[in-house]
């Protein structure tokens, strides 16, 4: 009798939420499945014994979260909080855990992140078809509608001023990353690559034969996009990126326009940089600094970087030089003949 609780306990011990032993040993299986969601391609590969109901899943939680996440459906729940017409409205954990890193970020990077542009995405076309840009009067309305310090999350209940409305676009693939890694491991998975458009998330190592290795996860090099100019090894880590060559579009002059934009002055941010690259732990908080880092520019990144302490970073700027902070750089390899310098924790290295 005793020795039937003690195996019922240990057999709970290993179970997981899919009902599967987290001890994994068939590693040579590997699935892989596509998924547009978020208007991105996602490419979600798993290893092991338990990778066909990990995927099963993984692609669940994304179309959940598209549905909550999404800006123009008008099902969502951020569609809900644009049409709140300043009331107050109860969110849920996933969007107040993205809310409140989106303030955070926006802290640390004094202004660069603000999820309250929405308005003025619209007027440059970036979440339609019809991009354009703006009349100097329109920018400048827009513009002063956005202000992320008046908006207000308390205790789940978030209340907007009327007249604003966010978007999560510059975080929500991130939340996103996490949750699919979270659901493979909770069906056993130890060994994953998920990529989320610019975003690649790493579950462990990459199995091979029987020894973990890390992924190799390859960057796009922003002046020829369907290159890489390096790549970074890693396991258990996030690796986004946020580039001007993601959306963009040309006016009859040639000039080039694109979808991160200044809160600054309202115009895509032009502040040194071409392609931002971020990894650290959490997809969440890494897909937030890529976007803020991109809005700052190169010395504020720097800065940024060396009193945050808990990411890396791998910068191109526009005049095409690749700038890897210390931390990464002996796990960095160029594939390109950009130059590339390494960013000391000590500036005066
Ligand atoms: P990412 O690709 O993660 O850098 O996110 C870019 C998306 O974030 C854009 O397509 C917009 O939806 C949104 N966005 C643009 N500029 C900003 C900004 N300064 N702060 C927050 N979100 C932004
Ligand atoms: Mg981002």
């Amino acid at each position: 009798m005793k020795r039937t609780i003690l195996s019922a306990a240990a057999l709970l011990l290993f179970l997981t939420a899919c009902g599967q032993s987290a001890d994994d040993p068939a590693r040579d299986t590997v699935r892989t499945a596509d998924v547009f969601a978020m208007d991105t391609y996602m490419n979600l590969k798993a290893y092991g014994s338990h990778a066909d109901e990990a995927l099963q899943a993984a692609q669940e939680r994304i179309a959940g979260l598209e549905q909550m996440l999404s800006v123009t459906n008008s099902g969502s729940e951020v569609y809900a909080i644009n049409h709140a017409n300043g009331k107050p409205i109860s969110v849920s954990p996933e969007t107040a855990a993205i809310l409140e890193t989106a303030h955070q970020v926006r802290m640390e990077s004094n202004g660069a992140l603000c999820i309250s542009l929405y308005p003025l995405l619209k007027a440059w076309g970036f979440t339609t078809d019809s991009l354009q840009v703006p009349s100097d009067e329109t920018i400048a309305a827009e513009l002063r509608r956005a202000d992320d310090d008046q908006i207000r999350l308390i205790d789940g209940e978030l209340t907007l001023p009327e007249g604003m409305e966010i978007d999560l676009g510059a975080l929500a693939k991130g939340y996103t990353g996490d949750a699919v890694i979270e659901e493979m491991r909770k069906c056993g998975v130890t060994s994953a690559i998920i990529s989320l458009g610019g975003n690649v998330q790493a579950l462990g190592g990459k199995p091979e034969g029987d020894a973990l290795e890390p992924w190799s996860v390859g960057i796009t090099n922003p002046f020829a996009p369907d290159t890489n100019f390096g790549i970074v090894q890693v396991q258990d880590q996030a690796v986004v990126t946020s580039g001007n060559y993601e959306r963009f579009f040309k006016d009859d002059d040639g000039n080039l326009y694109w979808h991160i934009l200044d809160p600054e002055d309202g115009r895509p941010a032009d502040n040194g940089l071409v392609s931002v690259t971020v990894i650290g732990s959490s997809g969440l908080r890494c897909d937030a600094l890529s976007t803020a880092l991109f809005v700052e520019g190169t010395e504020r990144a720097e800065e940024h970087w060396r009193a945050a302490g808990d990411f890396e970073m791998v910068l191109v700027t526009s005049d095409a030089k690749v700038l890897v902070s210390e931390g990464i750089a002996d796990a960095f390899t160029s594939t390109s003949d950009l130059p590339y310098e390494v960013l000391h924790y000590d500036e005066n290295a």
